[in-house]
């Protein structure tokens, strides 16, 4: 068998979801082959999600739905990763978790306590997604953050997709609590900031990580800030007139129209700035 850059230079990938690997319910085409043909050559794969709502085994479960080899040791979600930022705060105790069944599975994981109310008790906030996040949990987490505590995001996702279209994301639901307490949260845990990626990277032990995702502001910014080679997958949300205007940290190291660039056994190919054409690079 050939070996590629990837195999080279790689010993983890780092995938994105949404858009990389499946678009709502459906894969992408040839996302799980190329999985497969990675991991087949003993590249770990790794999936991190700034979706907070969901628990690494529901998430896994979609990907085995999917036909991809994964365990809820595979993937990294941004409640896990807040819960970390949590815990460099407190040593233990009740955090108040506003969010679904990931945010409070994630707490638990560190050995916090999940709590739905503030009182005289709770020790720092967790704020991410959870579809039936309503006035009350937002008023809670107000009268904790203005009482002093800390306070952690999973992430600030303005908006997400469903089927419907976009919906208000974390990030809005934050930016109402932050209007009420005057200042933004002490921590965020997701893309583009770096406590999602480092999780993943402490957990696999990766040397030379791969971050692989389709958008600019999120994946490859945060590969970027950490100083790790990136590659954007033109199958979500990134066209090429984005690319081309791409600034800084948001520069991908590689760009491909899709993720078989990782099981072709050819190096990947390099972005320039400036130079990309959908109809030339990355098949
Ligand atoms: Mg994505």
């Amino acid at each position: 068998m050939s070996q590629n850059l990837i195999e080279l230079q790689h010993d983890v990938l780092l995938f994105d979801l949404d858009g990389v690997v499946y678009v709502g319910p459906h894969a992408v085409p040839g996302a799980v082959a190329a999985i497969a043909a990675a991991s087949a050559r003993g590249i770990r794969c790794c999936f991190v999600t700034n979706n907070a709502s969901r628990t690494p085994e529901e998430v896994a479960q979609h990907l085995r739905d999917l036909g991809v080899d994964a365990t809820a040791q595979d993937v990294v979600t941004s409640s896990q990763a807040g819960a970390g930022l949590v815990a460099e705060r407190v040593d233990s105790g009740e955090v108040l978790a506003v969010g679904g069944r990931g945010v409070t599975e994630a707490l638990r994981e560190r050995g916090f306590d999940p709590v739905s109310a503030f009182d005289s008790g709770t020790v720092a906030v967790m704020q991410g997604y959870g579809a039936d996040v309503g006035w009350r949990d937002l008023a809670e987490a107000t009268y904790a953050i203005r009482a002093g505590l800390p306070w952690i995001a999973t992430n600030l996702d303005m908006t997400f997709p469903t089927p419907r279209g976009l919906a208000p994301g974390n990030g809005a639901l934050v930016g109402a609590v932050a209007a009420a307490v005057g200042r933004r949260p002490d921590a965020v845990a997701g893309k583009p900031e770096p406590a999602l990626l480092l999780e993943a990277i402490r957990r696999t032990g990766a040397l030379r990580p791969l971050m692989i995702g389709d958008r600019l502001d999120t994946d490859i910014a945060a590969g970027g800030r950490l100083g790790i080679e990136t590659l954007l997958v033109m199958t979500g949300v990134c066209d090429d007139q984005q690319l081309l205007a791409a600034q800084g940290d948001e520069i991908p190291t590689f760009a491909c129209i899709d993720l078989s660039c990782i099981e072709s056994g050819t190096p990947l190919p390099a972005y320039e700035p400036g130079t990309w054409h959908s109809t030339r690079e990355g098949r």
